[in-house]
């Protein structure tokens, strides 16, 4: 199998796994406890800490670990509402993760307001509608993606945190997908909260951490044994925050020595090959600032889900833009918010590269994904499963 889904989640690299194995074996002991097991532990987790907040350019004090990134963004939601109940509005884009738009149904169900933003139709915040939509005063906190796991496209976080600043509001970004494919420095891009998660960075899943700048109050949102500082209770998840601190190491390595070259020219020779043989091939997202690893495009009239079955029998493992809720395929929200019809959404691939994958796969994708077109084409007509718009 051809693995292309890394967005969904990426391999563990084993470079990872044999750094956690050790704590799943001879050091078990709780990292609390006062003997010599448990402080080798506890060292353990503190040289994490170091590792993830060296790759955002965070304090170590600035980071808390967490089971993964929904965690991580519900908590910081729940923090800023109970902590600021005079400013009423979250401000979010509809592109969202699910973890954020549901996060914000709950601000909503609590008595706040949700101000969504738009985006222009390359999938970018429309930053003038942003500067109108940001109340001083009013608005708590803007929560806004760095990278879309479906289309890859890179937020200008820059200037959002400029605009929120201004206005008073502070500003949480879900980095899961571009924690580890990108440069993020925090020092210079002076988002407040950042999210990420262990299983898009090549660590497991399970285990997540959360930025909390040292400007800023923080309310936890799981208490108990007062762990993490106090900020997060709950017995540590001792292997996974191992990991993940090797994963942050690996990726620091990683973000300077090629491979997003590598993989940058791997994907775009993968659209190359789809595009001159498929002319008619329409590629979402903003061109300029698209994450290097995701392809995401619509190949007019032609259901995906019968492409997803030929890929999978061709040894491609991919996924499409509609997710299928109890047996019936909905258009993504991302790409509808995009302004993109039901029908091409329905058309829709997404194709996302990890570091282990090599020319040769993405060239033999390329090939499966235009002779799976070939066959749809020259069957079509009989039952296609495409959404009408
Ligand atoms: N945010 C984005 C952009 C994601 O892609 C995901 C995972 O799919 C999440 C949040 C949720 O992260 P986790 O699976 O660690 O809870």
């Amino acid at each position: 199998m051809i693995y292309l889904d890394a967005n969904a989640t990426t391999p563990v690299d084993p470079a990872v796994l044999e750094a956690m194995l050790p704590f799943l074996r001879e050091h078990f002991a709780n990292p609390s406890a006062g003997y010599s097991g448990g402080r080798v532990v506890r060292r353990a987790i503190e040289q994490a800490r170091n590792e993830v907040a060296a790759l955002l350019g965070a304090g170590p004090a600035e980071i808390i670990f967490t089971s993964g990134g929904t965690e991580s963004i519900s908590a910081v939601h729940a923090s800023v509402r109970s902590l600021w109940p005079g400013k009423p509005e979250l401000v979010i884009t509809g592109t969202e993760h699910p973890a954020v738009i549901e996060s914000a149904r709950r601000w909503e169900a609590h008595g706040g307001k949700v101000v969504r933003v738009p985006v222009h139709h390359d999938g970018r915040v429309d930053l003038d509608a942003l500067r109108a939509l940001v109340r001083p005063g009013i608005t708590a906190l803007v929560s806004i993606m760095w990278v879309n796991n479906e289309t890859g496209v890179i937020a200008p976080m820059s200037e959002i945190v400029g605009i929120a600043h201004a206005a008073g509001a502070l500003v949480h970004t879900d980095a899961v997908q571009a924690a580890g494919k990108i440069h993020l420095d925090v020092r210079t891009v002076s988002v407040d909260f950042l999210s990420l998660s262990g299983h898009k960075m090549y660590a497991p899943k399970g285990v997540g951490a959360l930025y909390v700048s040292q400007r800023v109050r923080f309310e936890p949102l799981i208490i108990g044994g007062g762990q993490e500082n106090e900020r997060r209770s709950g017995t540590e998840n001792v292997p996974g925050i191992v990991a993940l601190g090797k994963a942050a190491e690996l990726a620091r390595h990683h973000l300077d020595d090629g491979t997003k070259t590598r993989l940058h020219s791997m994907r775009d020779r993968f659209e190359h090959l789809v595009h001159a043989a498929l002319s008619d091939m329409r590629i979402h997202g903003c061109r300029t600032h698209r994450l290097h690893t995701t392809s995401s495009f619509c190949l007019p009239e032609i259901d995906s889900a019968g492409m997803l079955i030929l890929l999978e029998a061709a040894g491609i493992a991919c996924s499409a833009g509609a997710a299928c809720h109890t047996g019936a395929l909905h258009p993504s929200h991302v790409l509808e918010v995009m302004g993109i019809s039901a029908r091409d959404a329905a058309c829709t691939l997404r194709f996302s590269f990890h570091r282990f994958n090599t020319k040769a796969e993405a060239e033999t994708a390329a090939h499966a994904v235009i002779d799976a077109a070939h066959k749809m084409r020259a069957e079509r007509g009989d039952d296609s499963m495409v959404i009408s718009s």
